[in-house]
């Protein structure tokens, strides 16, 4: 055995290893690879191609019989990580070099045609696998396979079986699979870990405002705290107790306000970013928002469409009760609340209508600018923390008023990863 393991064969693994490191080089740092996955698969096919050219030129042994290389390695992957088509088009690549480099041989053919048909069924079922269970897939797989089509090229073309063939067609490839899938798998799980950290940090915006609300609540604590110590001045006349008292109040309510639109959800531990269904939680903010509608002869209407998303739970819906609340703070007369969450592509979107005041251009342009409220007690916080919370969590807003008329908020998020 211990001769079979040669230059040649480690060339050829150099090879695969190789254009599997270009690929991710490459994956990584192009943007539209990740968006587009014709453009990925394009990227994978010529990135598996170019290995089963070089295997095929600088092969392993060559008999009369057979060449031999391991090209299937780079084949497999091709089709098992980008589905049928790569599969193909790599089958025409292999057929061509071979073609080209050592004459065409219909048994070849037939050989990786039938590879490819098994392993573009396999290739879903491949996917939905935890990482343990593609590895031993990927090897049983590579050995089933080079099995069947021996079988087959025995039957066929009465194809002698020599040792050398058993140990480069049969043996190595199933061990090279499972070095390559694992190195594969290894660089997913880090280039994925590193787009959750980067999404992590992003959150860490809307932690920030924690601490720049808490500094908010402080101004109005600071005003109440010198009206009760004026309060305790003697022989205060009664209508500047009255005074001072009514500033004091409204400072108080100034504070609870804030704390609303602010931390209404928060708790000590909600930093984590999860993957949350954005009816479910939409239906939880709409329960308490129902009696404030109730009180103002509101009508709700929902279309909620279950979708998934990854974000903050706390913030989310804390980013929602925001927006809803001033939906219905713009219909003091009644009116409806439209509120739809559906899927579409890779999106998430989710819609808030009201039949209310409208903005105007400007007000819209102002929508989401710290301290800007049009109401007598307004804050002016809540489109700020909504608006920030939907930058961090990568989605999009789109407004839609008319004064008099209404608003249409529309939110887009990017869907979670299945
Ligand atoms: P507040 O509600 O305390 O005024 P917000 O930041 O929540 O502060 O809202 C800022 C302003 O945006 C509001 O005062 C209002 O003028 C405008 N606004 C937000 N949502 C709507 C809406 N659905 N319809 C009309 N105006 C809105
Ligand atoms: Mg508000």
């Amino acid at each position: 055995m211990g001769a079979y393991i040669n230059q040649h064969v480690l060339n050829n693994l150099f090879y695969i290893l190789v254009s599997v490191f270009v690929f991710y080089f490459i994956y990584d740092h192009g943007e539209i690879f990740k968006k587009r996955t014709s453009y990925r698969n394009a990227l994978l096919t010529a990135c598996m191609g170019f290995p089963i050219i070089l295997c095929m030129k600088f092969p392993i042994y060559i008999d009369e019989q057979c060449v031999h290389d391991f090209r299937q390695i780079p084949f497999l992957i091709g089709t098992l990580y980008g589905g049928g088509i790569v599969g193909f088009i790599l089958l025409l690549i292999l057929l061509a070099a071979r073609s080209l480099i050592y004459g065409f041989e219909y048994i070849t053919a037939i050989v990786y045609m039938t590879m490819l048909i098994a392993t573009a069924l396999m290739a879903p079922t491949f996917h939905a696998l935890k990482r343990s269970n593609k590895l031993s897939m990927s090897v049983w797989l590579t050995f089933f396979l080079a099995v069947l089509v021996t079988l087959l090229a025995i039957i066929i073309a009465d194809f002698p079986v020599t040792h050398s063939y058993i140990v480069y067609f049969i043996l190595l490839p199933p061990i090279g699979m499972l070095f390559i899938v694992y190195i594969i798998e290894t660089l997913k799980e880090a280039m994925i870990m590193r787009s959750k950290l980067v999404k992590i940090e992003k959150m860490e915006v809307v932690s920030q405002l924690a601490a720049s609300i808490s500094h908010e609540i402080r101004n109005p604590l600071t005003v109440v705290k010198g009206f009760i110590q004026l309060l305790k001045t003697p022989s205060l006349p009664q209508n500047t107790k009255d005074r001072y008292i009514q500033i004091a109040l409204d400072e108080i309510n100034r504070a609870e306000a804030i704390i609303n639109d602010y931390l209404t959800f928060a708790k000590p531990t909600s930093d984590k970013v999860e993957c949350l269904m954005v009816n479910e939680e939409l239906q939880k903010v709409v329960q308490m928002l129902a009696p404030m509608a109730h009180m103002n002869s509101i009508e709700i209407v929902k279309k909620l469409e279950p979708g998934a998303i990854v974000g903050n739970i706390q913030y989310f819906q804390q980013c929602f009760l925001n927006l809803l609340k001033n939906s219905i703070e713009a219909m003091p007369n009644g009116g409806t609340l439209t509120i739809s969450s559906r899927l579409h592509g890779n999106h998430v979107i989710i819609t808030i209508k009201d039949t209310g005041v409208g903005m105007t251009a400007e007000q819209v342009n102002r929508f989401g600018e710290p301290y800007f409220s049009t109401k007598d007690k307004g804050t002016g916080l809540g489109t700020m923390v909504a608006v920030k919370t939907i930058q961090a969590m990568q989605g999009k807003l789109h407004i839609e008023s008319e004064v008099n008329k209404g608003t249409t908020l529309t939110i887009t998020f990017p869907k979670a990863a299945d």
